[in-house]
């Protein structure tokens, strides 16, 4: 019982080193998205993820926000204009002006 104790725990050991740190798994989901992981990359960013809810969570964000940006990208390159009308700053003015008075 005792050796099967050992042999698990050195197996959760070795597991857990090679799973990167929070930091390497973001760079990792990161660059997953632009190009293949080497499989000993791809096996400690798997292990990391089963550990790790906050890393998972991040790849699922930015795998969400990888594939939005991809299918929209005609959108995306799109510019915007990015000024406000006349009315709207002058709307803003006046808030503005109304909050220092009656501050
Ligand atoms: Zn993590």
């Amino acid at each position: 019982m005792y050796r099967l104790a050992n042999m698990a725990r050195r197996l959760v050991s070795g597991l857990a080193e090679l799973s990167p740190s929070c930091k390497t798994a973001a760079r990792l989901l990161s660059e997953a998205l632009d190009h293949k992981l080497t499989w000993r990359q791809q096996l400690g960013l798997h292990i990391h993820l089963v550990l790790c809810k906050w890393c998972s969570r991040y790849g699922k964000q930015i795998a969400f926000v990888h594939h939005a940006a991809h299918s929209h990208s005609d959108q995306v390159t799109t510019s915007v204009p990015q000024q406000l009308s006349s009315a709207a700053k002058q709307r803003i003015k006046e808030q503005l002006h109304s909050a220092i008075k009656e501050s």
